[in-house]
C-alpha cells in the first residue's frame, strides 16, 4: 500500500438484533443478493412483544371470569339487601337513611347508626334499583365476556398444533394430571409462541461498513425470494393467517413498507412465489387451482391448469400472464397430490412464460433424503403452447422449488428449496439446475466464483459458530471478492444469545 488513502478494513461485522428470539432448532438461511450489494439472513423467530403476557392469557381470562362472577353475585345481593329511594342519602356501610328532610343533604359528621365518618364518600346518594343493578351487572358481564373471549382464544383442544411442539402444557396442569382426556391445552407458552415468524435481516454491504436495513417479518415460509439488489423480499401465504386466500406479500427495506395482493378468492388455489419479471418490476407467482376434476392419463398422473401471474408491488395490481400446466399424482380414491411447480417470465416472444412441473419423490422413506424429479416444461409464447417432456432426473436433497428465472442464453434456471444448503461456498441457497427449453436437457450450473483453495470455512473469532451448517459458513459474494460468516453464540444450551454477520475481504 503506497497510496495516501486509508486502507479499507479487511473485516466488517454487524450484530443482528433480537438474537435471543431466534428458534435455534430451525435452520438459518443466509445468502448474498444476486448483485452482491446486500446479505439477507432469514431465521425463525418468536414474534411476540410480551411472551410472558401472551402465555398468561388463559390465566388472565380465567381470572376475569371469576372476578366478574363474584362481582355479579356479591353486587346483586348487596343491591337487593339494601333498598334505597332515589333522591335520599344513605350511609354507605349500614344503609341508614340519613335524610331528615327529603332532598336536603345530610349534615351530621358521622352516621348516627354505625358511626362511619360521612365526609367524602361516606354517604351514598339513593338511586332506583334498576340503575343500581345496571351499575353492577354491566361491568360484571363485560369482565365475564372479555375473560371468556381471552380464554377461548388462548386454549386449544389439539395437543399438537401444526408446526408446533409435540405436546403443549395443559391448563391448568393440576386438572390435566388428575383427569384423563383433559381437553384444555395452552396455545402458547413463554418459550413457544402459537405461531413463529420468519425474520429476514437485510444488511447493505458498503466498502467500509455494514448497514442494517429495516427487517422483514414474514409468515414462516421456506419459499421467499429477494429482488436482484436484495432490497425487496416477497413470499406467498396460504394459511389461517391469510384466511385461506392465495396471497402474495412483499416488503421493501429501503422504503420500510410492504403490501399484499390476493391471487384469487378464498380457497381458490395454492400460491407459490416464483421470482421477478426480467425488468425487476413485477413479482412472478403461480396459482395451482383447486377443486378441479383432473382427467387421469395412462401413466396414472394428471395435468391441470396453473396460472402464471405478475404482481406490481407499487400498485398491488395482479395480472395473469399465461396459463401453464401443473402435474398431479395419485388420484381417486386417495385424492390427487399436486406436484411442485414453478414459473418464469422472459423477454423472448417465443418463450414468454415457462412453467416447470416436478414430482416430490423419496421423502421420508428412511433410505433417501428425497428430491424433486423434473417432469415437464410448458413454454408459452406468441406461437402458442409447447410441451417439453423431461427425463425425470432427480435433484437430491431438494424439497420443492425456491425460485426460477430465464438465463441470458434463454435457458430456464431454477433453485430448489433445501434444508441442507450448499457445501460449495460460491453457491447461495439450495441446489440449482439449468433446463434447455428446446431439448429439455438438464444441467448443473457452474460455480459463479471459484473459492480460493486455502480458504478456511470456519470463522476465526471468539464467538462460537456452528461450522456444520454449510448454508451460513463462508459464503462467497457473487464476484468472489468477499465472504460472509454468521457467527452464533451457542454457549447457552439450546439458546442463541448473540448473532453477528462478519464480512471478510478475500485475497486472491
Ligand atoms: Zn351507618
Amino acid at each position: 500500500m503506497n497510496d495516501d488513502s486509508a486502507p479499507l478494513p479487511t473485516s466488517l461485522s454487524v450484530e443482528l438484533p433480537k438474537a435471543d428470539r431466534t428458534n435455534s432448532a430451525k435452520e438459518i438461511d443466509a445468502r448474498w443478493s444476486d448483485d452482491g450489494s446486500r446479505i439477507l439472513v432469514a431465521r425463525t423467530v418468536d414474534p411476540r412483544v410480551w411472551p410472558l403476557l401472551d402465555a398468561a392469557r388463559p390465566d388472565i381470562g380465567a381470572l376475569c371470569i371469576v372476578v366478574g362472577l363474584v362481582l355479579l353475585v356479591v353486587g346483586t345481593a348487596r343491591v337487593l339487601r339494601t333498598p334505597r329511594l332515589a333522591g335520599r342519602s344513605y350511609c354507605r356501610r349500614c344503609n341508614h337513611d340519613l335524610n331528615a328532610v327529603v332532598g336536603v343533604r345530610p349534615d351530621p359528621p358521622r352516621c348516627p347508626e354505625c358511626g362511619l365518618a360521612l365526609e367524602g364518600r361516606g354517604s351514598a346518594p339513593g338511586r332506583s334499583r334498576g340503575r343500581r343493578l345496571a351499575r353492577v351487572i354491566v361491568p360484571a358481564l363485560l369482565a365475564i365476556g372479555g375473560g371468556t373471549a381471552l380464554f377461548a382464544t388462548s386454549i386449544t383442544r389439539r395437543q399438537a398444533p401444526l408446526g408446533g411442539p409435540a405436546l403443549l402444557p395443559a391448563w391448568p396442569i393440576a386438572a390435566a394430571s388428575n383427569l384423563g382426556n383433559w381437553s384444555w391445552w395452552r396455545r402458547s407458552t413463554i418459550d413457544t409462541p402459537e405461531r413463529f415468524a420468519l425474520r429476514i435481516d437485510i444488511i447493505r454491504v458498503d466498502t467500509d461498513r455494514l448497514w442494517l436495513e429495516a427487517p422483514v417479518l414474514a409468515t414462516r415460509t421456506r419459499q421467499w425470494i429477494a429482488r436482484t439488489d436484495g432490497a425487496m423480499v416477497a413470499w406467498a401465504d396460504f394459511s389461517e393467517r391469510s384466511e385461506w386466500h392465495p396471497r402474495v406479500e412483499w416488503f421493501e427495506s429501503g422504503r420500510g413498507r410492504g403490501g399484499r395482493a390476493d391471487l384469487g378468492p378464498q380457497g381458490g388455489g395454492f400460491p407459490s412465489i416464483c421470482g421477478w419479471s426480467p425488468d425487476g418490476r413485477e413479482i412472478i407467482a403461480l396459482l395451482q387451482r383447486t377443486g378441479t376434476d383432473y382427467p387421469m392419463r395412462d401413466d396414472g398422473t394428471a395435468v391441470f391448469a396453473v396460472d402464471v401471474m405478475a404482481i406490481d408491488p407499487d400498485t398491488g395490481t395482479v395480472r395473469t400472464v399465461d396459463r401453464g400446466r401443473g402435474r398431479a399424482t395419485g388420484g381417486p380414491p386417495g385424492g390427487w397430490l399436486l406436484g411442485p411447480a414453478i414459473a418464469a417470465v422472459g423477454i423472448d416472444p417465443t418463450a414468454r412464460t415457462v412453467t416447470l412441473a416436478g414430482e416430490q419423490v423419496g421423502q421420508g422413506n428412511g433410505t433417501s433424503r428425497g428430491g424433486v424429479s423434473l417432469r415437464e416444461l410448458t413454454v408459452v409464447g406468441n406461437g402458442g403452447t409447447r410441451i417439453v417432456t423431461l427425463d425425470g432426473s432427480i435433484v437430491e436433497d431438494a424439497y420443492g422449488f425456491r425460485r426460477a428465472w430465464i438465463e441470458a442464453d434463454g435457458r430456464l434456471g431454477v433453485e430448489f428449496a433445501s434444508s441442507f444448503g450448499s457445501a460449495n461456498p460460491a453457491s447461495q441457497g439450495g441446489p440449482k439446475r439449468l433446463v434447455d427449453l428446446d431439448t429439455g436437457k438438464v444441467t448443473e450450473p457452474p460455480s459463479i466464483a471459484s473459492a480460493p483453495s486455502d480458504m478456511d470455512p470456519a470463522p476465526r473469532h471468539t464467538v462460537i459458530a456452528d461450522p456444520t451448517k454449510p448454508s451460513i459458513a463462508g459464503k462467497l459474494s457473487p464476484d468472489g471478492s468477499r465472504r460472509f460468516n454468521i457467527e452464533i453464540d451457542w454457549s447457552t444450551t439450546a439458546k442463541i444469545t448473540q448473532m453477528r454477520v462478519r464480512v471478510d475481504r478475500v485475497d486472491r
